[in-house]
């Protein structure tokens, strides 16, 4: 007892790695020169309801880690040197205000993360168009929800991950489950499943894999990567046939029909199924379902989003929800799965380069002076539209782009075609990374600014529902590691911008971002951090007397006359198939013990232990045709690079589809293979459609 010493602080923690932002209270113990963690989930919390997955449980880990930077650190000779706050920003302004001098205002790029907090992606964007003056600002999420983004906006008006709440799930009656493998990714989403699994939901998950969602199905359909949009089409085909479509919904409250069921009589089931690589009768008994369920949902994510189809896709998975008139109503709707833990709110508020805050648009002539009065600046200042993230990448490899401010991002490992971007980033003059460890795109930097990590960091988060909620900061940053939202003032401040960026505190730029959003699509005006400070508020909320919107679109969609907007199908985008020399398709995908480019999760012991490396799904008959054997050592090379791990040889994949997770850098960096088309609405890339061949890594 006597051991057991001193002290114990109680904090609320919010997980930082996915969009449930589950809420949980952790103790720190100290006992003699040690500290010890003990992680609670908290029941209170209205999304997760007392859950923790692994993730949430470990979070702290990478926190506490030792491999945290600590104070700058400036690269001489390749070696790290401290240098002291005052030293790099003062470097940082000399470099970008001398670039900017010789060669443009453009020449100055910034890159932000769906990681970051409101405040952090508001003032990101604020800072490139004011403080930089530059247009070439874009975020990770470009990879990540920017293919929903675009067709929820499309054909709803306006873009906010779930129509719905998450509770209204257990009476959904077929719930469609679109490359997304909540199981493992969202763990704690999936007691509202199961929920509606025991009301009698019929749940159909729609994936090239076997993963622990697809167990929990009722039907799941293998799919052929790429093909998700024609099988949407022919579920469409089915209920047209069938006669499951809403007619009076469809008149009352959409448009654009008529050319769609032009489109769909066209159609064959039989030729989509084989176009699929499954069976007629899989669409059939799927669309059968959807159609004569009472209520219903369908949710997509990455899987069927991060394509060059990635918008088309989406859109024409929306038209099942219009067609059969399961939206604005109780559990029927719709929702786009959320990855990063604010990648609903990291795309509202201005780090996208189209965007402007609350979700306004950058080339809108009323929105920019909106935005303009709200940042004290002439509206002809603000710079217009740049190029999306890998567009964005390009342009620093044609040394349009000199030097990069990049905040909480990794793209050395997660942009496609990883060896063209790193060659990319090396040939940029100056390049600054905001980071908690030096991440293999911190490796390349020449200066590295440390930030705070979750636990540190006070701030507001959007969850996957719309819901806004609070981060609470219960732990004191590292003496010399500062807050993003610091970092970001501070720099205006030397590059004489200051008065611009005028807060106290976080709340401050939260107010700010508050009337910047007012009256645009993700209206937060009404919310304050006392009402998020008590379970959350959901957006859109246009005054402090509303109580939130908790269901989208009961009466009307956000589009000027009201109506949702059907998707006219147009020719699919085929980037890439199987071809003689690199005859099987790659797919790649998240693993339940990491996140993102794993730079927080490689270093938590726990999770290391129980996901220590990556490696590569393959079929046995195809495993059997390349001579490889399970657990050994195999390239997997596509016409823009190569990665060596290990194989993992299984039936859960289809047989002519590998898949590899995407959570390692450096050789075993899967995105050195994958495929950097671009969707051309949204710009997403073909992440999940490679070309590639499988071979055996013979020992030397
Ligand atoms: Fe919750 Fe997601 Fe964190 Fe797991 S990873 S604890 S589901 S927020």
């Amino acid at each position: 007892k006597q051991l057991k010493q001193s002290s114990e602080q109680i904090m609320k923690g919010r997980c930082p790695y996915c969009s449930m932002q589950c809420s949980m209270e952790l103790i720190e113990e100290h006992i003699i020169q040690r500290k010890r963690f003990k992680v609670k989930p908290n029941k209170q919390d209205p999304t997760s309801e007392g859950r923790l997955c692994i993730k949430g449980l470990q979070a702290h880990q990478h926190a506490i880690n030792g491999e945290r930077v600590k104070y700058p650190l400036y690269k001489i000779d390749g070696e790290w040197v401290r240098i002291s706050w005052d030293l790099a920003l003062e470097m940082i302004a000399e470099q970008f205000s001398s670039l900017q001098q010789e060669y443009g205002s453009d020449s100055i790029g910034v890159y932000g993360g769906g990681s970051l907090t409101n405040e952090e992606a508001y003032l990101l964007g604020k800072f490139a168009r004011v403080g930089l003056k530059t247009k070439y600002i874009d975020y990770n999420g470009r990879f990540c929800m920017s293919a929903a983004a675009s067709a929820a906006n499309a054909t709803f008006g306006i873009d906010r991950g779930m129509t719905n709440q998450l509770t209204e799930i257990a009476d959904a009656k077929c719930i469609i489950l679109a490359g997304t493998n909540i199981a493992e990714c969202q763990p704690t989403i999936m007691p509202y499943f199961r929920k509606a699994k025991k009301n009698g939901a019929f749940i159909i998950a729609i994936d090239p894999r076997e993963t622990a969602t697809t167990k929990f199905a009722d039907l799941h359909i293998k799919v052929k990567p790429g093909t998700d949009a024609n099988l949407a089409m022919g579920m469409l085909k089915v209920l047209v046939d069938e006669k499951y479509c809403d007619e009076t919904f469809i008149a009352e409250r959409t448009k654009g029909f008529e050319p769609v069921l032009d489109q769909v009589n066209q159609v064959s089931v039989a030729t989509i199924a084989k176009q699929c690589g499954i069976t007629s009768d899989e669409i059939r008994v799927a669309a059968r379902h959807y159609g004569q369920a009472e209520t219903g949902m369908i949710f997509t994510a990455r899987g069927v989003e991060q394509h060059a189809n990635g918008y088309q896709t989406v859109r024409h998975f929306l038209n099942l929800v219009l067609a059969t008139g399961k939206i604005g109503k109780h559990a029927c709707g719709y929702g786009a799965v959320t990855g990063q833990g604010n990648g609903q709110g990291g795309r509202e508020h201005g780090q996208k380069a189209d965007q402007l805050p609350g979700y306004r648009s950058i080339e809108n002539e009323t929105d920019r002076k909106y935005i303009a009065d709200i940042w004290g600046v002439d509206e002809s200042e603000l710079p217009r539209k740049g190029v999306s993230a890998y567009e964005l990448i390009e342009k620093i490899d044609r040394e349009e782009i000199k030097a990069l401010f990049l905040m909480g991002s990794n793209p050395v490992v997660s942009s496609p075609n990883a060896v063209f971007v790193e060659k990319a980033l090396e040939k940029l003059d100056f390049l600054v990374v905001v980071d908690m460890f030096i991440s293999e795109t911190a490796r390349m930097a020449d200066l590295i600014l440390p930030t705070t990590s979750y636990l540190e960091d006070e701030g507001t988060m959007t969850n996957l529902e719309g819901r806004v909620v609070y981060r609470h900061a219960e732990r004191k940053a590292p003496k010399e590691v500062k807050h993003d939202w610091q970092i970001v003032c501070e720099l205006a401040k030397s590059l004489g911008k200051d008065h611009y960026f005028t807060y106290e505190k976080v709340e401050d730029i939260f107010n700010e971002l508050r009337q910047a959003s007012k009256g645009g699509t993700a209206d937060y005006f009404g919310i304050t951090y006392d009402r998020v400070k008590n379970g959350g508020v959901f957006w859109p909320c246009p005054d402090s007397s509303h109580q939130g919107t908790l269901r989208l679109f009961e009466k009307s969609f956000h589009t000027t006359d009201g109506r949702a907007q059907f998707h006219i199908g147009h020719e699919l985008i085929r980037s890439e198939k199987a071809t003689k020399k690199y005859p099987l398709i790659l797919t790649t995908g998240r693993l339940m013990e990491h996140y993102l480019t794993g730079v927080q999760t490689r270093r938590s012991q726990e999770l290391i232990e129980r996901s220590k490396e990556p490696f590569v799904e393959i079929h046995p008959q195809t495993a059997l045709e390349y001579n490889i054997e399970n657990d050994t050592l195999v390239r997997i090379e596509s016409k823009r690079g190569s990665v060596i791990v290990k194989s993992k040889v299984t039936e859960s994949i289809r047989e002519d589809t590998l898949f590899a997770p995407f959570h390692w850098g450096d050789f075993q960096c899967i995105n050195r293979v994958t495929n950097p088309a671009l969707d051309p609405v949204c710009r997403m890339p073909e992440f999940k459609v490679s070309s590639v061949k499988i071979s055996p890594v013979q020992p030397v």
